[in-house]
């Protein structure tokens, strides 16, 4: 074969016409594609392509979606994006709670889901390889337009102008900056920040993120560094959005 070098995506979904069109184009744009229209057709194609990354509808016909993210991350940690028509706070949660590296909620316009999954793809495969060279030793520096951080000297920069952390806040946008591109749940910042698992600490978290949002001169409601998934979690973008 001439794309052993290439990424492989797995698709399981089972609208054709979101299947095909997603397919030609991942194509074009360099990607090898792999479909599967079950969940246990797609377990089968994962065990035997071993994909770069998994693109899951959960809405299928023979399972839930959500059962193969349980099965895959018995197995291993490729990154998983879920696509669904559902649009509940519940089942996004459930989702990346399981184990998934992102969600998208099925857009109306076809041509938008693809730019919304070609940069999670970008995003996914990007913090993955991060995570895998860098886990646990944030040497070096996150940068995302006017927005720099210096895990070295523990510096925060905003246009060139340092912005003074508290170490909480510090530690939260640390934590989002390693993993930019991906959402992270309230919980799992929570766990990481405070070292324990308390859903009550919400409102704890919400307040530090508003303070750090002001610190950096970013108006409320406006989406810039940082990204509101209500009822879900924060999100740090890795690229330009919309
Ligand atoms: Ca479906």
């Amino acid at each position: 074969m001439m794309s052993n070098n290439k990424f492989k995506i797995l698709i399981v979904e089972d609208e054709a016409n979101i299947l095909s069109f997603i397919k030609a184009n991942l194509e074009i744009s360099d990607y090898q594609v792999i479909c599967a229209e079950t969940c246990a057709l797609g377990m089968m194609m994962y065990a035997s392509y071993h994909p770069d990354i998994i693109v899951l509808d959960l809405g299928l016909p023979d399972r839930d979606g959500l059962s193969l993210i349980q099965d895959v991350r018995e197995a291993d940690t490729v990154p998983i994006i879920v696509l669904s028509a559902r649009s509940g706070e519940m089942d996004k949660v459930e989702a990346l709670d399981l184990g998934a590296n992102d969600y998208i909620t099925k857009p109306f316009s076809l041509s938008v889901l693809l730019l919304k999954l070609m940069a999670r793809i970008r995003a996914v495969l990007r913090s993955h390889r991060y995570s895998e060279k860098n886990e646990g030793n944030h040497i070096g520096k996150f940068q995302f337009q006017d927005l720099m951080i210096d895990y070295d000297k523990r510096q925060v920069l905003v246009d060139g102008k340092e912005i003074d952390l508290t170490q909480t806040e510090y530690n939260i946008l640390t934590f989002l900056s390693i993993h930019a591109g991906k959402v992270l749940t309230y919980a799992a910042i929570i766990q990481a920040v405070w070292g324990y698992s308390d859903y009550g600490s919400v409102k704890k978290l919400q307040v530090n993120m508003k303070n750090i949002r002001k610190k950096m001169g970013v108006t409320p409601g406006e989406k810039r560094y940082i990204v509101n998934e209500l009822g879900v979690g924060y999100r740090m973008l890795a690229e330009d959005e919309e």
